[in-house]
C-alpha cells in the first residue's frame, strides 16, 4: 500500500486528475481575485487621489499658487471617507453573498457543486448566482487537466499552471474592467524571468526568457506609437505591453508574433461580432488583453515548435 504522497508516481500526481481537481479549487480562489482585485485597485486610485488633493507643498510646486480651501477640504473629506470603508483585500472578509452579504459557510463555497446544490441562487435572499462562477472554476480545471496531459508528469507542471491561471485572472479582469493590473502583469513577468534563471524549465534559458521580454514589450509599444502618430488615438494600453513582455519571459521571442498575429484576428472578430449584434456599449472599446493571454495559453499547450511549423517559419 502507498504509505505517503511522495510514493505515488509523478504521473498521477502531476496527471491531469489530480490537476484538475486542483483547477477547480484555484478557479475558486480567482474568482475572489476577479471580484476584487479591480476593487482593490479603484480604491487605491481613490486613495492617490484624495492625498493629492491633500498635499499643499504639491499643490504649490506644480501651480505656483497657494491651495484654495475647497481643495484640501475635499483632500481630507475623501480621506475620511476613505478610512470609514471596510477592510478589503484578497483574503479578507470571507467570501459573503455580494447582494445581500450573507457569509458562505463551508458547504456553500466548494467549487460548482454548492452553485449546482444551492439551485444557483444566493441561500439566505435568493438572488440568481452568476454563472461566472462555476464557468471560471471548471475553466480552470480544465485548463490544469489539459496542460497536465500535455505537459505534466513532472513538478515543473505547476510553474505552467500558475502561468495559466494568472493570465484566466488577467484575461477576465480585463474584459469587465479594460484594465491589465501591474499587481498581475509585473508578477508573472517576473516569475517567467526567474524560472529561467533557476533553470526550472529545461528548454527556458535566462537569454530566451530576457530575448522574450524585450521583443514583447517593444513590439506593441513600437505599433502603439506608430498607431498614435498616424490616427491620434490610442489603440491600447502599456498594460498590454506588460502582459506582451510576460508572455515573451516564458515563452521567448519567437512565440511574439504568432501571439500578436492571433490576438488581432480573433480580437477584430469578436469587435466586429459585438458592433453588429450591438453588445458593444457606446465609447467602450473591446480590451486586447483577453486574446493576448488566449494567445499565451495557445502557444504553451501546442508549443512553439508546431506553431512555427503550422505558420510556414519553422
Ligand atoms: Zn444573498
Amino acid at each position: 500500500m502507498l504509505q505517503t504522497l511522495s510514493d505515488l508516481p509523478q504521473e498521477i500526481v502531476f496527471g491531469p486528475w489530480v490537476l484538475a481537481l486542483l483547477g477547480l479549487a484555484v478557479g475558486s480562489f480567482l474568482n475572489v481575485v476577479i471580484f476584487r482585485m479591480p476593487l482593490i485597485l479603484e480604491r487605491q486610485w481613490w486613495a492617490d487621489v484624495a492625498s493629492q488633493l491633500a498635499d499643499r507643498d504639491s499643490f504649490r510646486r506644480v501651480f505656483r499658487a497657494e491651495a484654495p480651501a475647497g481643495v484640501t477640504q475635499a483632500g481630507s473629506a475623501l480621506t475620511k471617507t476613505l478610512a470609514s470603508l471596510k477592510r478589503l483585500s484578497i483574503a479578507q472578509p470571507g467570501s459573503a453573498c455580494p447582494a445581500c452579504g450573507h457569509r458562505l459557510r463551508w458547504f456553500e463555497n466548494i467549487p460548482v457543486a454548492s452553485w449546482i446544490a444551492l439551485g444557483r441562487r444566493c441561500s439566505a435572499c435568493k438572488t440568481p448566482i452568476s454563472a461566472r462562477y462555476p464557468l471560471v472554476e471548471t475553466g480552470v480545471a480544465l485548463l490544469f487537466g489539459v496542460t497536465a496531459w500535455r505537459l505534466g508528469g513532472h513538478a515543473s507542471v505547476l510553474l505552467w499552471c500558475g502561468f495559466g491561471a494568472t493570465l484566466v485572472a488577467l484575461a477576465v479582469i480585463d474584459w469587465d474592467t479594460t484594465v491589465l493590473p501591474d499587481a498581475l502583469t509585473l508578477p508573472l513577468l517576473w516569475a517567467g524571468v526567474c524560472t529561467a534563471a533557476f533553470g526550472w524549465l529545461p528548454a527556458l534559458t535566462l537569454q530566451r526568457s530576457i530575448e522574450g521580454v524585450v521583443v514583447g514589450y517593444l513590439s506593441l509599444w513600437a505599433v502603439y506609437w506608430l498607431f498614435k502618430l498616424a490616427t491620434g488615438k490610442e489603440g491600447m494600453g502599456y498594460g498590454d505591453f506588460k502582459l506582451l513582455a510576460a508572455l515573451g519571459a516564458w515563452l521567448g521571442w519567437q512565440a511574439i508574433l504568432p501571439i500578436v498575429l492571433f490576438a488581432s484576428i480573433l480580437g477584430a472578430l469578436v469587435g466586429i461580432g459585438m458592433k453588429l449584434t450591438g453588445s458593444l456599449r457606446e465609447g467602450r472599446f473591446v480590451p486586447f488583453g483577453p486574446f493576448l493571454a488566449g494567445g499565451g495559453i495557445a502557444v504553451m499547450l501546442i508549443g512553439l515548435g508546431p506553431v512555427l511549423d503550422w505558420l510556414g517559419w519553422g
